[in-house]
């Protein structure tokens, strides 16, 4: 018989683009996006070329997180050019598309969507390719994961109960399509009190690195609850770019060391 045509699902690789790193969640509001934008400049600042992709449909907040009010330009027939901010390339279904409209969509339009940020952008040359996945692990996810040629994956997660065992269903979903798994990240871990220096594990404290450990992944790194994380976040300076020698700064960067 002839050879069967390449399925939608057989991934292709990315001309110019050595890595694809899908940051996932089982659950929304774990702090994935935040993680995923410190991260990328964390990469960045350790001297890799890095791009980084918002799928995340549902609540792209990346033009937030980097400041970033301009669109992409349309530099071809079907090419975009991506934005550039601290030392990111940055592109975003936020940029394209009406969140509020977006939300409605169903799980083919979602990867679709995603098909052509990855295709249809002049990525140039890149060592790392961040994506900011959908939160959950439902079928747009698993397809995603199945159609996008990923060299890994990593789960980012609360260290409470109920939020492990959504990671948990992370790792299996990425297990399935045979995507290694890099690591889990606790982040929202430990608070200190800025005023009397004193900690308080308001998610609770270690969890992520017990579940790793009993799921045989790596342990990528603990990112604290702090303030600052999240006021940096509001106002679209990700504090690994602005503060990278803070307590901060330094975590991530430890993280994007261990990825
Ligand atoms: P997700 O992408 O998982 O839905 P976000 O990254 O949007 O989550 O984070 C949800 C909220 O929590 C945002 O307001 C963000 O600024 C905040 N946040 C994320 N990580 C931290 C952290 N380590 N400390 C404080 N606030 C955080």
């Amino acid at each position: 018989p002839p050879p069967r045509a390449k399925t939608a699902t057989t991934p292709r690789h990315i001309p110019g683009v050595r890595h694809i790193i899908a940051v996932a969640s089982g659950k929304g509001g774990v702090g994935k996006s935040t993680t995923s934008a410190n991260l990328a400049v964390a990469l960045a600042q350790l001297g890799q070329r890095v791009g980084l992709l918002d799928a995340d449909i549902y609540g792209p907040s990346m033009p937030k997180v980097f400041g970033i009010t301009e669109k992409p330009r349309l530099i071809g027939p079907r090419t975009l050019e991506p934005v550039t901010a601290y030392g990111v390339k940055v592109m975003s279904i936020g940029f394209l598309v009406d969140p509020e409209a977006a939300m409605i969509w169903r799980g083919p339009m979602v990867i679709s969507a995603i098909t052509q940020m990855l295709r249809e952008v002049a990525w140039g040359d890149l060592d790392v390719l961040v994506v900011d996945m959908p939160p959950g692990t439902g079928d747009a996810q698993l397809t995603l994961s199945q159609q996008t040629p990923l060299s890994g994956a990593v789960i980012v997660s609360t260290p409470q109960d109920l939020a492990l065992m959504d990671a948990r269903r992370g790792v299996a979903m990425f297990q399935k399509v045979e995507v290694p798994i890099l690591g889990i990240i606790e982040n929202m871990s430990t608070f200190i009190c800025p005023h009397c220096g004193g900690r308080s594990d308001i998610f609770g404290h270690g969890g992520a690195r017990q579940e790793a450990e009993k799921l045989k992944v790596p342990f990528l790194g603990e990112i604290p609850l702090a303030m600052q994380i999240r006021t940096t976040s509001d106002s679209g300076e990700p504090i690994a770019a602005t503060d990278p020698e803070g307590t901060h700064g330094k975590a991530y960067l430890a993280v994007a060391d261990q990825v």
